[in-house]
């Protein structure tokens, strides 16, 4: 019998302590232990390893690369998994990945909403959950709407079929502490509830911020090798 890739024990561990550390930034910040989604940022390891951690009881994924994502979302149909999309999405593959995303993180431009935006007859009954990428730097060249266009932005989603607005994401800019950033982050998210109360949902926390995240309000954590250990080179 072939043996799993499950058996890898190192991940198993990485896991289980990520979901620890979870716990206690939880605790500490007076949340409760299920207040936040853990998603496994998978990008450019194997499929065979996201097949090992649906072993070990992850059902969310996250990708940034759309082609890669496609793939390992084709070979793993099948296992229930979760495809979350989270890196720079062009408008020419939108519809692409709106066939197996069950979330976009990083929706910047209306460009892109209107793109995603699936026909019913295209997607009968399938809603993607759409979360608004905040730029917090001052760098146009970082991902992400700036502030000034956060409602202009909830609107269209608001108005497009197909998609439901479920709040913001963010990553912390390395210049400043992420408290300070992931503070931000939580005003940026009550302008987004004063559009929409069902859309209060916040994207943030990484492998070296996680727990800052959990303190400022997160819903969605993006962990990466904290859990999948070192990334391969991108092919
Ligand atoms: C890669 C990535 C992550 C995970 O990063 P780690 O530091 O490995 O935890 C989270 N969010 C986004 C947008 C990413 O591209």
């Amino acid at each position: 019998m072939a043996v799993e890739a499950s058996a890898d024990p190192a991940l198993a561990d990485r896991l289980s302590a990520v979901r620890e550390g979870i716990a206690v930034a939880s605790r500490a910040a007076g949340r409760g232990e299920d207040a936040t989604t853990l998603i496994v940022v998978t990008k450019f390891h194997p499929a065979a390893l996201v097949r090992a951690l649906a072993g070990l009881g992850v059902r969310d994924v996250g990708e940034n690369r759309h082609q890669e994502a496609q793939a390992k979302a084709e070979e793993l149909a099948g296992l229930g998994l979760r495809w979350h999309f989270v890196g720079q999405l062009q408008t020419k593959k939108a519809r692409q990945a709106a066939r197996y995303a069950a979330a976009i993180h990083s929706i910047d431009r209306e460009r892109l909403v209107d793109a995603l935006a699936l026909g019913p007859e295209e997607a009968p009954g399938r809603v993607i959950d759409a979360f608004l990428q905040i730029n917090l730097t001052d760098d146009p060249g970082r991902g992400g709407v700036a502030p000034e266009g956060i409602e202009a932005l909830a609107e269209r989603v608001l108005q497009a079929p197909g998609l439901r607005l479920r709040g913001v994401m963010a990553v912390a800019p390395l210049e400043e502490p992420p408290a300070a950033a992931f503070a931000r982050l939580a005003g940026y998210s009550d302008r987004v509830r004063a559009l929409d109360p069902a859309a209060d949902r916040i994207s943030a926390g990484m492998t070296h911020d996680y727990a800052e995240a959990i303190a400022a309000g997160a819903t969605h954590l993006r962990i990466g090798s904290a859990i999948t250990g070192k990334r391969p080179e991108p092919r």
